[in-house]
């Protein structure tokens, strides 16, 4: 876990401050007066009902789901982003900054995802922890980010495996008396993790030879398409400010009428009006929605992250075999 000091490096374990971290009585009473005369502030309580377990906020929704999974009842997991935010460049609100220095852990996705997430940490007495220490991150080849790590890893669910470790060491540390429920509660997912996978494969390995390509908006299918042996090609590599230049689209439209790639698709959190052009100008189809950055609504189609993975290898699979979407 690492405190704000050392957001730049070493993996530092530490003490994080937790639920029962070291705080004096004097300074306990007076946050307790404090908060008495401030209704609305106070730590693991605020908003929470009474609910007192440990709070621990995630940069989005994807790993708010999965550290669900980690914690059980045992703890309150919350994301900082909305479900179909758009996460890279998200902006902090007052009313975020308010509920991350009231909770007990901030859970980020690390491998510059998040762009807000050292400013908005900066300050914050609140321990951290990067889920994505220890993935084999996959450089992305293209565009101003070449070599920079791309940031999608969970988009292989084996990945996630080591996502779930990382949690399960940042809860134990963070509430020890139920380590051993986080241990068994990230055991349990971590073979839905290797089921969801091996599905994923599975299906998509029925797409003929000469489709297996993923044409997509944002670059954030590499960990996806090496897993299922596809060729990625994106418009853009990260989302950012300045998308979809006239040569990026020039490009993913030269590549679709060379290749007859029969379906391309975008990505839920950004806007799929370049896609289109590409679309009109070679006659693929629109294969639908693909979910990355964010899961959906409770009721729409990927409420959690395993129902992400089914959606878009479905999705995927039909549309390049030329079925419906
Ligand atoms: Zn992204």
């Amino acid at each position: 876990m690492r405190r704000n000091s050392d957001a730049s490096g070493t993996s530092a374990a530490t003490s994080a401050k937790s639920a029962s971290r070291p705080r004096s009585v004097t300074a306990a009473a007076a946050v307790v007066i404090f908060c008495l005369a401030l209704v609305g502030c106070g730590g693991n309580t605020a908003g929470g009902g009474g609910d007192e377990r440990p709070v621990v906020l995630t940069t989005f929704t994807v790993l708010a789901d999965v550290a669900k999974n980690v914690a059980g009842d045992k703890l309150r997991v919350e994301s900082i982003t909305k479900a179909g935010a758009e996460i890279h460049g998200y902006e902090p609100t007052p009313g975020d900054i308010r509920k991350a220095s009231q909770a007990d852990l901030i859970l980020d996705n690390g491998l510059n995802l998040e762009a807000w997430f050292a400013q908005f940490v900066e300050g914050l007495d609140v321990p951290h922890a990067v889920v994505s220490e220890g993935v084999e991150a996959m450089p992305i080849s293209e565009d101003a980010y070449q070599g920079k790590p791309n940031p999608h890893a969970w988009m292989s669910p084996l990945n996630v495996q080591v996502y779930v470790d990382n949690m399960v060491k940042a809860f134990s540390e963070l509430d020890p008396g139920n380590a051993k429920a986080f241990e068994a509660n990230g055991k349990a997912y971590k073979a839905k993790l290797q089921a969801v996978q091996d599905e994923m494969t599975a299906k998509l390995a029925a797409v003929p030879k000469n489709q297996r390509a993923l044409v997509t908006c944002e670059g954030a299918f590499s960990y996806l398409a090496r897993d299922a042996g596809l060729q990625e090609v994106y418009i853009w590599a990260v989302n950012a400010e300045q998308q979809a230049t006239p040569q990026q689209i020039t490009e993913a439209i030269g590549f679709v009428r060379k290749n007859k790639v029969p379906a391309v698709f975008c990505e839920s959190t950004v806007s799929d009006a370049p896609m289109r052009q590409v679309v009109e100008a070679t006659g693929a189809k629109f294969g639908g929605v693909l979910y990355v950055d964010s899961l959906s609504e409770a009721d729409g189609p990927v409420p959690t992250y395993l129902d992400l993975i089914r959606h878009d290898s479905k999705l995927i699979t039909a549309a390049l075999n030329g079925g419906q979407p």
